[in-house]
């Protein structure tokens, strides 16, 4: 196996342990292409290291200043740069790990070039899991989660040829607030809810992990990528995180997918796929080291991120989109230290409230239900700050 990639956020969190994985299988990729944000410093590390044809940045004046620097890597721009990347048919898969929004239409770009997606964007599934699907099996494209909870269940279906699924169940470890009160939570300062203590992620999916709104978000990309109904997906909140996702069969078998955590493991399982290497070295997982399983519900009192996200999914239409986005601008102001952190649920819940639904919803049904939730809230503090 010898495969041409192009890694959309390498830089990021997914991007650099991405890379990683590149490294410690030698001779099994080519790396066609890498997309950064603005830090064009380890951009520069990962082109003198990588050899990409083409390299992508988030402005202008960056990419004029980087192709003054580098020699021989075609330097491209903006979201234009990141499709151009991903629907290049050089590419046997892309690997989308660009936060937010932005990944939406590069992986539409890949999808309609039949390459292959090793997709650790939420925010693509979740605002358009209906365009994106619909596409994925037009164009016959493999679409493979790299999130560990998707990785786990996309395993577990694997196990079976012809499989009909009970249950869905998806895993969390329960955030930094699983054990403390409300009251905990309510005052916890940005620090201490970035300070996860299973998984090391960026700063946005941290915060939702701690709202468990990540586990929220994780369930309405379940039901597009495993085409499940929502009252089948089950959350289980399971704080040692060694089962990461699990599949309960017709037959009342369940087949469980575990592991330590690491995200190594789902992204080179996606980059590999269907094959599997060595790799990264990992620890072997010791049964007779692990001190206890532990499965709770979880207190959705304490958490009501993770039901309005099933009600979102239920209503379908643009409600997911708006959610994303409302909790994204929630999230952002919380990190920049204007609300607490139990507000977050809160915004999401109003906005929510007074959203206009469109069933169906076109690509641009969607951007304006974003653009009209992320409005919503700037209104929101503006009225709040006024009280
Ligand atoms: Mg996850």
């Amino acid at each position: 196996m010898k495969r041409t990639i192009s890694i959309l956020g390498s830089t990021g969190s997914i991007g650099k342990q991405a890379l990683e994985v590149v490294e410690a299988l030698p001779g099994k990729f080519e790396i066609f292409a890498l997309a950064a944000g603005k830090n064009t410093e380890l951009l520069k590390e990962q082109i003198e290291k990588f050899r990409p044809k083409v390299v992508s940045v988030s402005a202008e004046g960056l990419a004029d200043e980087l192709r003054s620097q580098v020699g021989q890597v075609e330097v491209l721009w903006g979201s234009e740069g990141l499709k151009e990347i991903a629907g290049n048919r050089q590419n046997d898969m892309v690997l989308m790990a660009v936060t937010g929004l932005n990944g939406l239409e590069p992986t539409i770009c890949a999808i309609e070039n039949g390459v292959d997606v090793a997709l650790a964007n939420k925010e693509t599934l979740i605002s358009a899991g209906n365009i994106v699907i619909r596409l994925a099996k037009e164009n016959n494209v493999n679409i493979i989660p790299v999130d560990s909870e998707h990785s786990a269940v996309y395993q577990c279906l694997r196990a079976r040829k012809e499989a009909t699924v009970k249950k869905v169940i998806l895993t969390a470890s329960g955030g930094p607030f699983r054990t403390k009160t409300f009251e905990v939570m309510q005052n916890a300062s940005v620090k201490t809810t970035l300070a996860h203590p299973r998984w090391s992620m960026g700063d946005k999916i941290t915060i939702d992990s701690a709202t468990l709104m990540n586990k929220g978000l994780e369930v309405i990309e379940a039901h597009w990528l495993f085409n499940v109904d929502y009252s089948d997906i089950e959350v289980i909140i399971h704080p040692q995180s060694i089962i990461h996702g699990a599949v309960e069969f017709a037959d009342g078998s369940v087949i469980a997918q575990m592991g330590l955590p690491s995200m190594h493991i789902p992204i080179q399982f996606a980059l590999t796929y269907p094959e599997t290497f060595e790799g990264i070295k990992t620890n072997s997982l010791d049964f007779t080291q692990i001190l206890g399983l532990d499965f709770e519900k979880p207190d959705l009192k304490k958490f009501p991120a993770l039901e309005l996200a099933y009600e979102a999914g239920k209503k379908g239409g643009t409600y997911p989109a708006a959610l994303n986005a409302i909790n994204e601008e929630a999230v952002y102001a919380f990190l920049a230290g204007n609300i607490k952190l139990t507000d977050i649920a809160k915004i999401v819940s109003k906005g929510l409230e007074v959203h206009k639904n469109t069933e169906n919803p076109s690509y641009k049904d969607i951007l304006e239900a974003d653009k009209t939730s992320r409005i919503f809230v700037k209104n929101y503090f503006v009225i709040n700050s006024n009280c």
